[in-house]
């Protein structure tokens, strides 16, 4: 039978309005008054905003290879906790590396049975694959992630310009975006001379090892990559504010640019880390009040177009935290049970709105992955993934509701606004606010 779904706060880009959104087989029909209902609807009482679902197009799945970090399973069910129906996996840390068809195959078999939410996959531009990066689009991976500083981790390896410049054309004529991840090497290895006999134990020495200018230089590299060769060119977790200048001008420019951040940006700064806490590593580095002050700035403006988890968990062993060594520690935030309330504790003191909030976080990063039609919206014909979002009522970030396989995160005590009250795939829910649907019926998007 259809459904109609009745909430206050229908909330869409544009605007947030009362009503009833029409279901039909898992997808979305219309949006009508809520006294309006056709007949032979059953009617979903929704206690509170009705989100589209949040669509993360930078999650760390880890599956095959690493799944005692992550994995479908455990990656899957946070995602339902935190409100996300779809996910774009990176093409690493898993191993085989999502770097040619064969491993996006493999990803496809360890993935079968296993999903409570939607996913697709980025693929990898790593060095020596120019020629799989035809084929995997093909495929059906939604765009390339790359490197220009060191991964940090085996299996996936960092590109320079020369590599970039063989890739361009490649990339151009797929159509798919290029993700980077713009820090670059050289800028690291002239700092690191400096770091001889520094205290890694202080997030201090941390932040030095990953200065402002190598993201901006790193930017400043690809925003000329992407002039020559038309690449659709889309930085991933931008921290320095220091190259939103040279952003805003390649985007006056019309260049086919989009910038995304990270909740972790937005709600840390690094004069609150205190030494030895390696929970808060990631690279780029959590940087100061100030930056984080320029960041939101750039949210409002549109400049940041969207914002995504960067979820990358690892077993607890790996973060070091005994020795509190931030040169050894796995540098990777967990966050995509809880990445919705933090970002909205953060927009609701802005004067941003539950729009801003599903543009950034649903909306933008579906586009970005080319799901325009289908996720990232509430809208006739799009699916019918929605959460059901108190965004005013309080709580306390606790290990045991991340629901990842391991519950390690910096936000846990931390106090937060907005809470997961449903979240629906396709109609069915699959998370009620306790309780997982026992059926997974998460899939592949088709490409
Ligand atoms: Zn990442």
């Amino acid at each position: 039978m259809p459904e109609a779904f009745v909430s206050s706060q229908i909330v869409t880009p544009d605007a947030i309005r009362p009503g009833a959104v029409l279901v039909d087989n898992g997808r979305i029909t219309g949006i009508c008054e809520a006294t309006a209902i056709p007949r032979f609807h059953r009617i979903v009482q929704c206690e509170g905003a009705l989100l589209p679902g949040l669509v993360d197009s930078h999650i760390h799945i880890n599956e095959p290879g690493r799944t005692e970090w992550e994995g479908f399973a455990t990656a899957t069910r946070a995602a339902a906790a935190g409100g996300y129906t779809t996910l774009i996996d990176m093409p690493l840390n898993c191993l085989p590396a999502t770097t040619t068809v064969a491993a996006l195959e493999a990803k496809r078999a360890a993935a079968e049975g296993q999903c409570l939410v939607d996913w697709a996959a980025w693929g990898g531009v790593s060095g020596h694959n120019t020629n799989d990066i035809e084929p995997l689009a093909k495929a059906g991976v939604r765009g390339f992630k790359c490197f220009l500083a060191e991964p940090g981790i085996d299996g996936f390896n960092r590109v320079d310009e020369a590599e970039l410049r063989i890739a361009g054309p490649h990339l151009a004529h797929t159509g798919l975006p290029l993700l980077v991840h713009a820090e670059l090497p050289e800028v690291l290895d002239r700092v690191a001379h400096d770091l001889t006999g520094a205290d890694w134990r202080r997030y201090e020495t941390w932040l030095r090892s990953r200065p402002d200018e190598a993201e901006v230089e790193a930017i400043r590299l690809m925003i000329r990559l992407c002039r020559e060769y038309g690449f659709r060119l889309h930085i991933v977790h931008l921290v320095t504010a220091q190259a939103l200048d040279d952003i805003r001008r390649a985007k006056e420019e019309s260049l086919p640019i989009t910038i995304e951040t990270c909740p972790h940006y937005l709600h840390f700064a690094s004069e609150q880390i205190p030494d030895g806490s390696t929970l808060h590593k990631c690279a780029p580095p959590i940087r100061s009040a100030e930056n984080r002050n320029q960041l939101w700035a750039a949210v409002g403006e549109g400049l940041i177009d969207l914002i995504a988890t960067d979820h990358s968990p690892c077993p607890e062993a790996m973060k070091c935290h005994d020795a509190g060594d931030f040169q050894a520690a796995w540098g990777g935030i967990a966050s995509v049970s809880v990445a919705l309330p933090v970002v909205w504790t953060g927009m609701r003191v802005r004067g941003l709105t539950l729009s801003d909030l599903v543009r950034l976080m649903s909306q933008r990063p579906a586009q970005l992955a080319c799901l325009e039609g289908r996720k990232g919206q509430i809208a006739p014909g799009y699916d019918a993934d929605f959460v059901i979002f108190d965004p005013d009522q309080a709580f306390t970030v606790q290990p045991e509701t991340l629901h990842t396989r391991h519950n390690l995160s910096p936000y846990i005590g931390e106090h937060l606004f907005g809470t997961v009250k449903a979240t629906y795939l396709r109609g069915n829910p699959v998370f009620n606010g306790n309780q997982f649907a026992d059926l997974p019926e998460g899939r592949e998007i088709p490409a």
